[in-house]
Order: C-alpha cells, then sequence, then structure tokens
C-alpha cells in the first residue's frame, strides 16, 4: 500500500516529486542534525488523490493519526492539550516554489480552552490571545474562503479603538474580544462555528491546502513559470514555534549570497517579535540581518554556521527562513534560492572558483532564458534633467518605463491596451500576481529583497523596486509622493532601474547592456566587470560542448553581421519574401499583372539583379559559412493592396479610376483565397509562375560568382519551401540544377550550391525517406508544421483561444513557442531517422521559431540534428543551451 505520510526524518532532498520541496528540504535538514521542530509531510500523491477523486484516499487518516501520536510522544504534549497545547503549522509545499501562491495555517490546536494552557506555559496572555486570534483569521481566509479584509477591518477598529496605529499597542484584552469578534465573522460569513475540536482544524486546513492548488493565483503562477498542472502540493505539518515571544524573539529570511547581484555575505532581513508570514508579506519593515548580530549574537553565530553549512551541503546558494524563539534558534524552511540572471551567472563562476562544482555544473546552473534577460537594454548612466524620485531597493534588475498604476486590474486593462505600465504598491500580495504579469515593473513602499514583490518579480524575471519607504503610496487616492513633495498620478510617466533602485520620474532613455557590448566585441572580457567574464567563461565552455551549431535567421547584410558577431555559425533562413517589400513591391505588383510571358519575362528581369546585390551583401557579411536561401514562399496576394481598401478607392473613384488599380483589384480578387496558408504558397507557386524561382536561383548562383571573382568564399543553400511530394522537389531541383550550370558556364567560376528543402508539412515529414533521395539538406520549419500538424492557424489561434487551452492545462506552453516533443517532434524524429536512412549525412537543421527556444533546442540536441537557426538576438542563447544540452 502507498505511503502517504513521512516523517522528517524519513526523507530527503531528492524526494521533492513525492515531499515538494518544502517537506524534502525540511528532511534533509532534520537528516543534517539542524534544529528542525520536528514533523511530517503528507504526499503529493495523497494530494492528487484528494483532488481526483474529491476525499483522502484510504489510509491516509490512519497514517496521519500514526504519525500525529508519534509527534505528541517526541513532544509530550497533545494536539490541543488544554494545560499544554501542542500547536501546528500547517503549510503547502509543491515541488516547485511558488512563493505565496498556496495556502499556510498556523497555530493549529488552539481554542477556547487550550488558549489559557498556551498563556499558562509561555507566561504571556497577550501572546496567547494574539496566538489564536491569528488562528481564526487564517483559517477564515484560507480554510473557510472569507474576504480577508473583514477581519483586517476588525482590527483597525480594535486599533482605533485604542487609539493606535500600531498592532504592538492591542492589549490581550483587545485580542480576547478580536477573537469573539472574528468568531462572529466566522458564524456570519461561513454559516457556521469556528471548530474548536484541534484535530478537525488540523483535517480542515489540510483540505484547504490541497484545495490551494487550483486557487486562480496558483493557475496562474504555474502558467506563467510553466510548472506543470497536475503535480499537485505535499502538506508539511510542523510543530510550532514562536517568534512572537517578546523582543528576544523573532522571525527572519536569509541567502547565503546576495540574490540580486550574487556576492558572498550576510543577506536577509530580520523581525524581532513577530510570527509566521510577517517578513515574507513585507508588512512590516524588518531590519538588516546583520543587526541580529547585536540583537542576539549566540543565535547570529549558529546562523551563520548552518548557512555554510547548508552552501556546502547543497553546493549552491540557499534561501531560509528561520524562527528564534527566546534565544533558541529553529530552521523553518531552505531550499536552492532564487536569483536574478546576473547573480546565476556570477554564483555559477564562484562557486566553479571555489571548487565546489565544476564547468559542466556551472553551466547547467545557467539558463538561456536569464542570459536573455541580461541582453535587455538599460538606462544610459547620463540623465541630466530628470528628476530622481528617490532610491529603493534593488530587488530584480533590469529598466522598466511605464505609466503608474495602482491596482493589478488597471494594470491588466492598460496592458491589454498596449500601454507599458508600472505597477506601484505599498506592497504586493498573491492577488497582484496578473497585474505584475501585465506590467513593465513594479515598485513597493514597504518590504525588503525578501518581500512578496521582490520574491515573485525575481523569478518572473521583471523588474522590481521595492520598500522605497520614503514613497508615500495612496493606493485610495489614486497618488504617490516623493520626499520633496513631488506627487505622481496615475497615467504619469516613472522609470525605474532594478540594478540601483533608482526611481525617476519620466522616461530615462536606454542603453544597450554591457552583455550585449560583449557579444557585439565592442567589450572584451577582460576590459568587462564579474559579470561580462562570468558570461564569457560559461558560454566557451557551452561552445565547446555543444554538438549543435547555432545559425541565424537573416535576411540582410546587418542582421548577417549582427548574428556573426554574436556567434552564428552560418544563416539557417534567409526569407528572400522579405527582399520584395518597399519600394520593389511594385515590381513585384507588375510581375502578377503581367499579361503574358514577355511581360512576365520584363518584370522579373527588374527584379533579378536587386535580388542578386541582395545576396551578395549577405554572402559578403557571412563569408566562409554556409547561407540557406529559401525561395520565395508566401501567397503573392500579400503583396499587393488590401481587398477592402481597393474596392473602395476603385469604387469611389468611379469611372475615374486608375487603370492600374482596377487591373490590381482584378487580380486581388483573382488571388483570393479562403486558407491562403493552406493554398498557393511555396513549392507551389513555384511551379504555377513560370520563372520566379528561376530568376531567384540565377541572382544567387551570380551573386556566388561574383563573390568568388572578388576573392570571397561564398557557400549557398538553396531552399524549397513546402514541399509535400518529392515530385514538387525533383522538379524545381532540375530546374535549379541547369540554372545553376548556365551561370558557372557564363561565368567561368563554378560556386557549389546545396539544393535541400524545408520539412514543415506532415506529409513530408512522414515521406521523408523519398524527399531525402532529391534533397541534400532537411530544415523544419516548425512553425508550419505546428500549424498543419495540429490544424491551428498560427495567426488566430493565440489571440483566440489559447489562454483557455493554458487554462485548462491542454498543454503547458503554447506549441508555437516550445516544440510539442509528442506530436509534431514525432514527426521530426520520423523524418530525421528516415531522411538519414535514405540519405546518410544528410544535414539537418531547424528553422522554425522554436530555434531560439531553450526546450526546444535540447529537443533538436537530442534527435541528432546538426544546427538549429533562430533570430541574430537568441543566437546566443541557442548557443549556451546547445552547449547545456550536451552536457
Ligand atoms: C516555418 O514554417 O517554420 C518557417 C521557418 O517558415 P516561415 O515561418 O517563413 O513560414
Ligand atoms: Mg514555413
Amino acid at each position: 500500500m502507498a505511503k502517504f505520510v513521512y516523517d522528517f526524518t524519513e526523507g530527503n532532498k531528492d524526494l521533492k516529486d513525492l515531499l515538494g520541496g518544502k517537506g524534502a528540504n525540511l528532511a534533509e535538514m532534520t537528516n543534517l542534525g539542524l534544529p528542525v521542530p520536528p514533523g511530517f509531510t503528507i504526499t503529493t500523491e495523497a494530494c492528487r488523490h484528494y483532488l481526483e477523486h474529491g476525499g483522502f484516499p484510504d489510509g491516509l487518516e490512519d497514517e496521519v493519526d500514526r504519525h500525529l501520536a508519534e509527534l505528541e510522544r517526541t513532544m509530550g504534549k497533545r494536539l490541543g492539550q488544554s494545560d499544554d497545547p501542542l500547536l501546528v503549522s500547517v503549510r503547502s509545499g509543491a515541488k516547485f516554489s511558488m512563493p505565496g501562491m498556496m495556502e499556510t495555517v498556523l497555530n493549529v490546536g488552539l481554542n477556547d480552552e487550550s488558549v489559557h494552557g498556551l498563556a499558562a506555559q509561555a507566561g504571556d496572555e497577550r501572546f496567547a490571545w494574539d496566538s489564536y486570534r491569528r488562528l481564526v483569521q487564517m483559517f477564515g481566509g484560507t480554510v473557510l474562503g472569507i474576504d480577508g479584509e473583514l477581519f483586517e477591518d476588525a482590527v483597525e477598529d480594535a486599533k482605533k479603538a485604542r487609539g493606535t496605529k500600531d498592532d504592538v499597542d492591542l492589549t490581550a484584552e483587545d485580542f480576547k474580544d478580536l477573537v469573539e469578534r472574528f468568531k462572529g465573522i466566522v458564524r456570519e460569513q461561513a454559516g457556521r462555528e469556528f471548530p474548536t475540536d484541534p484535530r478537525e482544524q488540523m483535517d480542515l486546513a489540510v483540505r484547504a491546502v490541497f484545495d490551494s492548488w487550483n486557487a486562480d493565483r496558483a493557475i496562474l503562477y504555474r502558467r506563467q513559470e510553466r510548472i506543470p498542472v497536475d503535480l499537485g502540493t505535499a502538506v508539511n505539518i510542523c510543530s510550532m514555534v514562536f517568534g512572537n515571544l517578546g523582543m528576544d524573539s523573532g522571525t527572519g529570511v536569509a541567502f547565503t549570497r546576495d540574490p540580486a547581484s550574487g556576492q558572498q555575505g550576510i543577506y536577509g532581513d530580520y523581525l524581532q517579535n513577530a510570527q509566521g508570514e510577517d517578513v515574507v508579506a513585507g508588512i512590516r519593515n524588518t531590519v538588516p540581518l546583520t543587526e541580529l548580530e547585536r540583537l542576539d549574537r549566540t543565535s547570529y553565530d549558529q546562523l551563520l554556521q548552518i548557512m555554510e553549512k547548508l552552501e556546502n551541503h547543497y553546493l549552491d546558494m540557499c534561501d531560509i527562513e528561520f524562527t528564534i524563539e527566546r534565544g533558541k534558534l529553529w530552521m523553518l524552511q531552505t531550499r536552492v534560492g532564487k536569483r536574478t540572471a546576473a547573480a546565476a551567472f556570477r554564483i555559477a563562476c564562484q562557486l566553479l572558483d571555489q571548487g565546489l562544482i565544476d564547468a559542466d555544473e556551472a553551466a547547467r546552473r545557467v539558463k538561456g532564458d536569464q542570459l536573455a534577460q541580461l541582453m535587455f537594454p538599460r538606462f544610459t548612466s547620463t540623465i541630466d534633467g530628470i528628476t530622481k524620485l528617490t532610491r529603493g531597493m534593488n530587488a530584480s534588475p533590469g529598466a522598466a518605463v511605464g505609466k503608474v498604476v495602482f491596482t493589478s486590474e488597471r494594470a491588466v486593462e492598460l496592458a491589454e491596451r498596449g500601454e507599458d505600465v508600472i505597477l506601484v504598491r505599498r506592497e504586493t500580495n498573491p492577488d497582484d500576481l496578473a497585474g505584475m504579469m501585465a506590467a513593465q515593473g513594479v515598485l513597493t513602499s514597504r518590504g525588503g529583497k525578501t518581500s512578496h514583490a521582490a520574491v515573485v518579480a525575481r523569478g518572473m524575471g521583471k523588474t522590481c523596486v521595492c520598500g522605497a519607504e520614503e514613497l508615500d503610496v495612496d493606493v485610495k487616492a489614486g497618488r504617490v509622493t516623493a520626499p520633496d513633495g513631488t506627487t505622481v498620478t496615475e497615467g504619469d510617466v516613472i522609470s525605474i532601474d532594478g540594478s540601483s533602485g533608482d526611481v525617476f520620474l519620466g522616461e530615462v532613455p536606454v542603453e544597450d547592456s554591457p552583455v550585449v557590448r560583449y557579444f557585439e566585441g565592442g567589450l572584451t572580457a577582460a576590459d568587462g566587470d564579474d559579470l561580462v567574464k562570468a558570461v564569457d567563461r560559461l558560454m566557451r565552455h557551452a561552445d565547446e560542448r555543444a554538438a549543435l551549431a547555432v545559425r541565424a535567421n537573416a535576411d540582410n547584410p546587418e542582421d548577417s553581421a549582427r548574428a556573426r558577431r554574436f556567434g552564428a555559425r552560418g544563416i539557417g533562413l534567409c526569407r528572400t519574401e522579405h527582399m520584395f517589400l518597399g519600394d520593389r513591391r511594385r515590381l513585384v505588383e507588375t510581375l502578377i499583372l503581367a499579361e503574358d510571358d514577355a511581360g512576365r519575362r520584363a518584370a522579373l528581369d527588374d527584379l533579378e539583379p536587386l535580388q542578386r546585390s541582395d545576396f551578395e551583401g549577405i554572402f559578403e557579411a557571412m563569408d566562409g559559412q554556409p547561407v540557406t536561401i529559401r525561395l520565395i514562399d508566401p501567397p503573392l496576394h500579400e503583396f499587393l493592396p488590401d481587398l477592402t481598401e481597393l474596392s473602395v478607392k476603385v469604387a469611389l473613384a468611379g469611372d475615374g479610376a486608375d487603370p492600374r488599380d482596377r487591373s490590381l483589384l482584378e487580380a486581388v480578387n483573382r488571388l483570393h483565397e479562403q486558407n491562403p496558408m493552406l493554398g498557393l504558397r511555396g513549392v507551389r507557386l513555384g511551379l504555377v509562375i513560370p520563372g520566379l524561382f528561376g530568376m531567384q536561383v540565377r541572382a544567387i548562383a551570380e551573386a556566388a560568382a561574383a563573390r568568388r571573382a572578388a576573392g570571397g568564399d561564398p557557400r549557398p543553400e538553396i531552399m524549397i519551401p513546402l514541399v509535400g511530394a518529392v515530385q514538387e522537389l525533383e522538379a524545381v531541383r532540375d530546374e535549379a540544377r541547369e540554372i545553376l550550370a548556365a551561370v558557372a558556364a557564363e561565368t567561368g567560376v563554378d560556386v557549389p550550391a546545396l539544393i535541400g528543402t524545408m520539412i514543415e508539412l506532415p506529409r513530408a515529414a512522414l515521406t521523408a525517406g523519398q524527399i531525402a533521395e532529391a534533397a541534400e539538406f532537411f530544415s523544419f520549419g516548425t512553425n508550419d508544421l505546428t500549424q498543419t500538424t495540429w490544424g491551428f492557424s498560427r495567426d488566430d489561434v493565440e489571440a483566440a483561444f489559447f489562454s483557455r487551452y493554458l487554462e485548462l492545462g491542454i498543454f503547458g506552453v503554447s506549441p508555437f513557442e516550445t516544440l510539442d516533443r509528442d506530436g509534431v517532434g514525432r514527426l521530426v524524429r520520423i523524418a530525421a531517422q528516415e531522411g538519414r536512412r535514405a540519405r546518410p549525412g544528410l544535414k539537418l537543421g531547424i528553422c522554425g521559431e522554436h530555434g531560439g527556444d531553450p526546450d526546444s533546442v535540447h529537443f533538436c540536441h537530442e534527435v541528432g540534428l546538426d544546427y538549429v537557426s533562430c533570430s541574430p538576438f537568441r543566437v546566443p542563447v541557442a548557443r549556451l543551451e546547445a552547449g547545456r544540452a550536451a552536457i
């Protein structure tokens, strides 16, 4: 029979799937001999059963009974015992950390009797009643779903009656009254009494934690973080220790290194005489952890020792939560800490230097998405004439500019209209998640680097400045006031710098990041700071390890040159239709309107020299590297004016309409298709419009010959799009070969050119063995292959219904973003295998958008492709991931 409950002494850090991150790490710390309050963990498997069947699995309750009895024995007191109660916390803990997204209930076990026992044991009446009212409040909100504001308002009333603004001034009597009021709220709102049976409290709290897996904010967070929907959460039942037993008690969070910069040192926040979530929630202002040295030297020294032990054990930066109860230190949580992108690179190299990890492991510790973040622009250093409002804490780096909004709803609303916004709050809570996602950046006036806003923003890679205490944020009035009296209201533009913590009024200009300057070659690793050095070091290692080459999708010399500077080893996709836009559109129109062969020929003759010079430029920029040129792909109507606009224009002009407009309108109507994506495009166009592909092949051959004559080393690869049958390819290939031979004869320069095809239709993938007979290379066009495999119109579905699909968990991420391994990926595998079987050594690449997506790069490595091709700016990301995939 399945085991659903593990004592902390039974688990270990590798059991995260089963025990969740928190449970697995509590067990690990217990087994390391660290001071962890005893407790046990109910598995994610039990949660999954509960969510699926709506009830606890058979045997769970018995197991909980046994573990609770064991815990009671260890602690020498029973849950809720009236003269000396064992109290427990009931906390969620999924495999992946979801800060603040799910539920926690503290002080379970208190009731009208045991509150007296607690008071007697603690020798503190006020503390006991405060703990009790916290239980009713948390239980009411979390388990019974009562609006938290009702409780908050009652606390406010009590403070008003006492003539104070601070909880600290409330007395035992006040809390006693609050307990009664809270119970009244429960009665009114939930239609039931607050349960006084300790075991019932615990069971209901466990259910609430399980249920919180499917809370809206948790669903939203998982989608953002791409956490699978079906993992479920574990529940940790832990004996309570109290940080609110007086000034010799407190609670705090700490990092073994700075999560923003990666520097070693003492980082964290501490709050004296406080319980539980007070620090993370950022509700009261904390003191820096270094203050603890002064307040409680013994606990401080012990904490530092534990932090060092944890780093050396986990071989990584850890974050921890701890509580001090009357001078005794307790560890409540640890995990490998979330960090900013810059810190990830720095920390990996620091650990490498310390000899704690090797270079492969260092490369594993950084991700392509983090590198992408480091390539975002930042504010210029010259900010003359711009008002600095204040400086807060640099919680999550980046340069964000946008209009001030004060609520999550407003952030979402304006962002949907395409506006950039900065969400400004006193502090954020999990309900602000949608607004944080919609905003360019987040600014709070309260809370430290470990506050909700900071932790969540860092996880999202979103710019965040927190704890800007000098700002007076009045959300109700929709106003922020700076220390110099400047007021900012909704809609005013501000700029926030998550790297320095600076907040500016107005828009600060941005500049390239040093990492981009490094890739561009303008900044050498030797001249760069430690971040640039770390990036350089890990990129070199990734390049050494990578089996996949990285090419770029580029269709002009500038992009090609940039891609090359960024480390591209060739071009994997040059979309020639991009060369037919702008002024050249008219030439394409003439081609389409041509009434006979002579007219068509003339139009093609006009286009050919333009194409030739385009290709010459690209060959020059990519000298010595392969350049895959894809012959024109989209349906021709895309080059003609819009049907409705043109119809109106012709109709309005009546008899006086321009004859060219009339012909154009006729052509637009003739070429109109219900499903252009599945219509006359790609190779079909080449077979239907005589001379079109031929013109392009000639331009390629002549450009290559000219480059060769000029001493260059052009390496053209000609790619035929949207092939579904080998016969289509054969026809085009034969014509192309003839033209290549003719140009070689005319110019006296023979530049070899590979002729290959895109694999972007399921039929092409399934008949890849036949197609390979006629193709010297395949490039997977996974944009179209995804479109045609799923039957999803790539231009429509993301806006139309993907958000619903994501919500329903039909997929965790859009298949246009990350390659669908099971379906589209299966076709890629089949085509790769059958293609290579027919033609050993067949060159294989990918040029759909997936070529720059980290997970898809790993897939391409697994399938054994030769290269991935992506936009120039993604090239470093793909290089890093290609290396990581090979480790
Ligand atoms: C593709 O379909 O994946 C591809 C690269 O071609 P395009 O996006 O131009 O259709
Ligand atoms: Mg395509």
